[in-house]
């Protein structure tokens, strides 16, 4: 009978034996970047992980998501999912950007899918598995980027997806229904010294598609007969300017923007100009507020040219909420990983403004979501690189599999008590309606007739 720390250790083992075949895994999906719902690519190549593992999956959940299915040899019990996000961003000038979509890694994605099967490799290493009492899940999740808005909502339009993010996809489609905790590491700058970050939590967000609707017009000889949509969008922007200084520090309120189209011709007033927008908040409730304020200055920029404005809100993400017991016990195992000198925790309000669909889960299952460095650059950035893929890799996957150990032996008494202590504050459904409600078509004509 083996010793939970001597099972541990097989894990580990089995993590550093394979350490560079796992770094190549995240080398090659930095290699083949791809964007939300479009990571064909990389979920096959998952799906070949799988497979060489012998790990039985399902596919094509959520378009590219794959989902696998490890089960422990002592008998039943919770079922642990362990998470890699499939999707990159688009930053053109990243010194990894696909040539064709202009997709890179600049927010080191390609390192969860890494650590999600390096975690893998040592939970099914002999003398592990079945010790285990309960269900691992490997999950690779797409599309945690909220980006490509306007090719997401044809997707929508289509009926391929309702929500815009993998996870909210995940939770609609049930693909989360038998997951008792989740966890997943993502890579950051910001841990300084420290090689993993817990705690903490993120904002909730909405995104708003924008379309001022004005009028078209020769732009020198009759002006005055059109109605110019672009300066509709500016007052707009001043408007949202001018209510900056009623955000309050503790809401961690961030609102950003992006003019998507801004008119056809120079010689033309603009009759037709879009926008994307996104507001967000550490609380709901100051999202709420504060999105109002932004849709109330979109309406003051139709009602002072006279045109027509069309706003859609689409639900974004929800805050991050980290399980404590669970954060305690990936923490004890990323103090014997990395040492307890460069293990990071944070107060659970600290919140630097991002958004993760991580969140959105959070509020129907515990769950932890760790930072692990390894990372240079500026997240989101052109220089968004990996420089150690021991911190952004290897160190999560051994601390994960060390803490799904400590979850699923001895009968999985830790994983139960975290199921029967768990405090997360929605059902699915609650959740679903909750997002539902969110999405909202606000039309307001500011023209006189
Ligand atoms: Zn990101
Ligand atoms: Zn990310």
């Amino acid at each position: 009978m083996l010793t939970i720390a001597e099972i541990k250790s097989l894990a580990v083992e089995s993590i550093e034996s394979r350490r560079n075949e796992i770094i190549e895994i995240s080398k090659h999906i930095l290699e083949n970047p791809e964007t939300g719902f479009t990571e064909q690519k990389t979920s096959k190549f998952v799906k070949e992980k799988f497979e060489a593992l012998g790990i039985p999956f399902q596919d094509k959940l959520a378009i590219t998501g794959v989902k696998g299915f490890i089960e422990g040899g002592a008998g039943t019990g919770p079922s642990v999912a362990v998470i890699g996000e499939l999707d990159s961003l688009r930053v053109v000038d990243h010194p990894y950007h696909d040539d064709v979509t202009g997709a890179a890694h600049a927010c080191g994605h390609h390192c969860q899918i890494g650590s999600m099967i390096g975690t893998m490799i040592g939970i099914l290493v002999p003398g592990v598995l079945e010790n285990l009492s309960g269900r691992v899940i490997p999950m690779a999740v797409p599309a945690e980027e909220f980006i490509e808005v306007e090719r997401r909502k044809r997707l929508r339009d289509e009926g391929k997806i309702e929500f815009m993010g993998g996870k909210q996809e995940f939770i609609k489609l049930g693909v989360f229904d038998d997951v008792d905790m989740a966890m997943i590491c993502h890579t950051a700058t910001d841990e300084g010294k420290f090689s993993l970050g817990l705690g903490g939590t993120s904002t909730a967000n909405v995104l708003k598609l924008v379309e001022f609707y004005g009028r078209g017009a020769h732009a020198g000889a009759a002006p005055h007969k059109g109605i110019n949509a672009l300066n509709a969008a500016m007052i707009a922007l001043s408007g949202i300017n001018a209510n900056r200084e009623t955000f309050r520090d503790q809401d961690t309120v961030r609102v950003n923007g992006i003019l998507t189209s801004g008119g056809d011709a120079v010689n033309v007033i603009p009759g037709n100009v879009t926008l994307e927008y996104r507001v967000r908040s550490g609380y709901l409730d100051a999202l709420a507020n504060n999105s109002k304020k932004v849709d109330r200055s979109f309406k003051a920029g139709a009602l002072a040219v006279g045109a027509r404005v069309s706003i859609t809100n689409i639900a974004g993400y929800l805050p991050m909420r980290n399980n404590k017991d669970l954060q305690q016990l990936f923490g004890n195992n990323a103090e014997q990983v990395v040492g307890k000198q460069n293990v990071l925790v944070r107060p659970d309000n600290y919140n630097d403004g991002g958004s993760t669909d991580m969140g959105d889960l959070a509020h129907i299952m515990p769950l932890i979501h760790p930072f692990c460095g390894g990372a240079t650059g500026t997240p989101h950035g052109n220089d968004y690189v990996i420089d150690d893929y021991d911190k952004a890799v290897i160190e999560p996957a051994k601390s994960m599999a060390m803490t799904i150990i400590d979850l699923l032996t001895e009968k999985s008494q830790k994983a139960i008590a975290i199921k029967e202590t768990d405090d997360t504050p929605m059902t699915k459904d609650q959740y679903l309606k909750l997002q539902r409600e969110r999405n909202e078509v606000i039309e307001f004509d500011g023209s006189d007739d």
